[in-house]
């Protein structure tokens, strides 16, 4: 399947800067399809310069209700209204910083599928969770919780990111992401059938263009979720031009 390589903006750039990242990635990826997850208050602006053009934009969040009063949060529909494709749900910092949990993440998904967005599911197991031995069912455990029926037939995208790897330089080794990558998708086959074969898993944590070939050789790993590098257009062209031809 053709890879998919994500930005993660973060809180991160004034309008300006936002505009001019999305100025330098206009022309897309040769070998991949790229998506790019600012701030909501640059979406417009970002989905602006992008508008026409390969490469999708999408929101770091969103609420799980449709509407009401829910003070400084943002609804699927209203991403949708505005242009974004995609959503990241479930990263590792709205888990920490938002108490986020398994069931949080599971109804912000259902609301991102019926507002017609792409949800991008992140799991990842803590430093503690991987040297206790626990990586494989963490991240199984976290799956399972997060992901609503549907996310595999509406083509729901799937982001692997060990906690302690995001934004550290530190990545797992190759084997430790193939294993963890194998556990995923047999999960996935397990719950939704031959589909699930064909769902994105992305590796996220320090991915840069130094180490992205060797990340995208291996088996069950469809892209990347980038944080610190998608933030300098260079970067973030240079990891998705290191996808195997
Ligand atoms: C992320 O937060 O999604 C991420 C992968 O960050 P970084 O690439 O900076 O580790």
């Amino acid at each position: 399947m053709r890879p998919l390589v994500a930005g993660n903006w973060k809180m991160h750039g004034t309008l300006r800067e936002a505009q001019a990242l999305a100025e330098g990635l206009r022309g897309g990826a040769e070998r991949a399809d790229l998506l790019v997850c600012p701030p909501f208050v640059h979406l417009q602006a970002v989905e602006a310069v992008l508008r026409g053009g390969p490469v999708a934009v999408g929101a770091q969040d969103c609420h799980a209700k449709a509407k009401g009063a829910h003070t400084g949060d943002v609804s699927a529909d209203m991403l949708r209204d505005v242009g974004a494709t995609h959503v990241i749900l479930g990263h590792s910092e709205r888990r920490a910083d938002h108490g986020e949990t398994d069931a949080v993440v599971h109804a912000k998904a259902g609301a991102a599928l019926a507002a017609g967005l792409t949800p991008v599911i992140c799991v990842g197991e803590t430093e503690a969770q991987r040297l206790a031995g626990e990586a494989e069912s963490v991240v199984t455990e976290q799956l399972a919780g997060s992901i609503p029926d549907g996310f595999v037939a509406a083509g729901g995208i799937v982001a692997y990111e060990p906690v302690w790897a995001i934004g550290t330089g530190r990545t797992p080794t190759e084997a430790e992401v193939a294993a963890i990558h194998a556990t995923m998708r047999k999960a996935l086959v397990g719950r939704f059938g031959e589909a699930a074969k064909a769902t994105r898993l992305l590796y996220g944590g320090s991915v840069k263009p130094s180490n992205a070939a060797g990340l995208f050789a291996l088996p069950d790993v469809d892209g990347a979720l980038v944080g610190g590098a998608s933030l300098v257009a260079a970067d973030f062209l240079a990891i998705a031009a290191a996808v195997p031809a």
